[in-house]
């Protein structure tokens, strides 16, 4: 029943049922209980029956949500983990969307808080059903944008973790995402392959902004069938009270980027007249 053949087909998957899904699932995350794989199909279900009404995610059929999202989500698990104390700590999913990877992260990982944070209503409202249908207490689903909440000092330097996945170009999420981490905390970057101009210039951003780019390695296939290269950054510094800039200027031109440079010419250009 996998759609793995090369020929494209018209009609969507079929969905793993609950045993199925398990033997995708435990070689990432041996010790997920039945309560949680029941919460992930649930969520699974949400999602796909929402999406065909509301554009929350690209991909669209239950195969490609069980690997493609759950599967490579539940991938940063250890990772997160490993970046936190035995305890838990405080997450945030940066531009969530669908909930990806914040619900599934949450689901997985219910000693930690996850705040899952994004500008647009309607996904938000869907993020709020899905916390409520499923019944995880360790989620807060908050509408905004990053560039405003950013400076509030109930939200400053106040997360363990922030993850963003399909948001913007790495120099965007150095500026969008280093001020919410507390010192010594980190961003946790899923990202395609082939990154190396944006590492180049995310490397500068970082530099303005606290952060360090500790790695970017490329993570094992575990059958997701999608080429992630998972980049951490740590927060070695305060991030200046500057950062960040207004609504839209971090995507639209990243620091460190030429468009960077020309943005703060013409800025001090007309300040001056
Ligand atoms: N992470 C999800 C969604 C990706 S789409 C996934 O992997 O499927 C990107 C999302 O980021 C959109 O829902 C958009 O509303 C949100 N977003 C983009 N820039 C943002 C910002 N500056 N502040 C808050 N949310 C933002």
């Amino acid at each position: 029943m996998d759609s793995t053949s090369s020929t494209p087909t018209m009609h969507s998957s079929e969905p793993r049922n609950a045993e199925e899904f398990a033997t995708l699932v435990q070689p990432v995350l041996p010790d997920i209980t039945d309560h949680q794989i029941a919460q992930l199909l649930q969520y699974r279900d949400m999602l796909h029956a929402r999406n065909q009404h509301v554009n929350l995610t690209a991909v669209r059929d239950f195969d490609g949500i069980e690997r493609r999202l759950i599967l490579e989500s539940l991938r940063l698990v250890p990772v997160v983990r490993s970046l936190m104390d035995v305890n838990g700590g405080d997450v945030m999913d940066l531009g969530s969307g669908g909930g990806i990877p914040g619900v599934i992260l949450a689901i997985a990982m219910p000693e930690s808080s996850f705040t899952l944070l994004d500008a647009t209503g309607k996904k938000v409202a869907f993020q709020r059903e899905v916390i409520e249908s499923i019944g995880v207490s360790n989620i807060r689903a908050v509408q905004g944008r990053a560039e405003e909440l950013g400076h509030d000092i109930n939200w400053r330097h106040t997360f363990d973790v922030v993850t963003a996945r399909a948001v913007t170009s790495l120099s965007a999420l150095m500026e969008l995402g280093l001020p919410f981490v507390s010192m010594k905390g980190w961003l946790v970057l899923p990202k395609g392959v082939e990154i190396e101009d944006e590492l180049f210039i995310a490397r500068k951003a970082a530099g303005k902004l606290g952060g360090t780019i500790v790695s970017h390695e490329v993570m094992d296939d575990a059958g997701s069938d999608v080429d992630t290269r998972l980049v951490l950054v740590r927060k070695d510094a305060a991030t200046p009270s500057d950062y960040p800039r207004r609504v839209g200027l971090p995507a639209r031109s990243p620091l460190g980027s030429p468009q960077d440079q020309a943005t703060t010419k013409s800025k001090s250009r007309k300040r001056g007249g």
